[in-house]
């Protein structure tokens, strides 16, 4: 059975003061789905120390466990902070850093090495899904991202299609139907019945509380990756709630 996972993305907004959402988050982590808070690097340290039932994460971290490489941070360092999770291949990175599947897939590896789970993501611009690509699109994603010894403990993936983040549109539920049966059908295929079948499949890209139950009710949606949503606790807790 998968635990049902609610993840927040933080991206690139806060300061010490929106750490009081994690207190404001207590209650509703209290349920049946994990609960996940990625902030920004400079807050992982005081949310960890801050969390509660609310796990923490990491929104990237290099592909290499420490060295010469001014501004990034090692998985051994997130965990170090107190983060158990961090996301891997967002398209903000795949876009603004050049990120391609195979460095993904090496930051899978550092994540792993330093006992952190990966939340690997994958999605198709809207160029590629008005062109009929977006299946070939996540298979490749899914191939190149993934390295070969995905668990369902150390892996999770997160379907976001680039154009739902952050625009208010979401694809209709055939449409993440469609995509979440193929993936799962393709870690079937390359990784087996057992781990495909327990790890978790995330959707993200505009949830918000009032899309969230209907969301939640598609089939291999097993949580969801919020953006915007995720930054005041009282947008956060209902869609929580919709996962319990
Ligand atoms: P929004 O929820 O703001 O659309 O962002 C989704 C996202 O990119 C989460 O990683």
């Amino acid at each position: 059975m998968r635990r049902k996972l609610a993840a927040g993305n933080w991206k690139m907004n806060g300061t010490t003061a929106a750490l009081e959402e994690l207190d404001a988050l207590q209650e509703v982590a209290e349920g049946a789905a994990e609960v996940l808070i990625c902030p920004p690097s400079t807050l992982i340290a005081q949310a960890a120390v801050r969390s509660g039932k609310v796990a923490i994460g990491g929104q990237d971290c290099h592909s290499a466990a420490s060295g010469a490489h001014t501004g990034d941070i090692s998985a051994l360092m997130l965990r170090d902070a107190g983060a158990t999770h961090v996301i891997l291949g967002h398209s903000e990175r795949r876009a603004d850093h050049g990120e391609s599947d195979a460095l993904v897939a090496y930051k899978a590896l550092a994540a792993w090495d330093a006992g952190l789970t990966a939340i690997v993501c994958v999605g198709e611009t809207l160029e590629q899904r008005e062109s009929g690509k977006t299946l070939d699109v996540i298979g490749k994603q899914l191939a190149g991202s993934l390295p070969d010894d995905v668990t369902a403990s150390n892996t999770v993936i997160a379907y976001e299609p680039v154009w739902a983040i952050g625009t208010g549109k979401v694809p209709t539920t055939d449409q993440i139907a469609e995509v979440h049966t193929f993936m799962r059908a393709t870690l079937v295929q390359r990784f087996g019945n057992e781990t495909a079948t327990g790890i978790r499949l995330l959707y993200g890209g505009s949830v918000k509380a009032t899309n969230a139950t209907e969301i939640f009710a598609v089939v291999d949606v097993d949580g969801a990756l919020v953006g915007g949503a995720s930054l005041k606790a009282s947008d956060f807790a209902p869609i929580v709630t919709a996962l319990n």
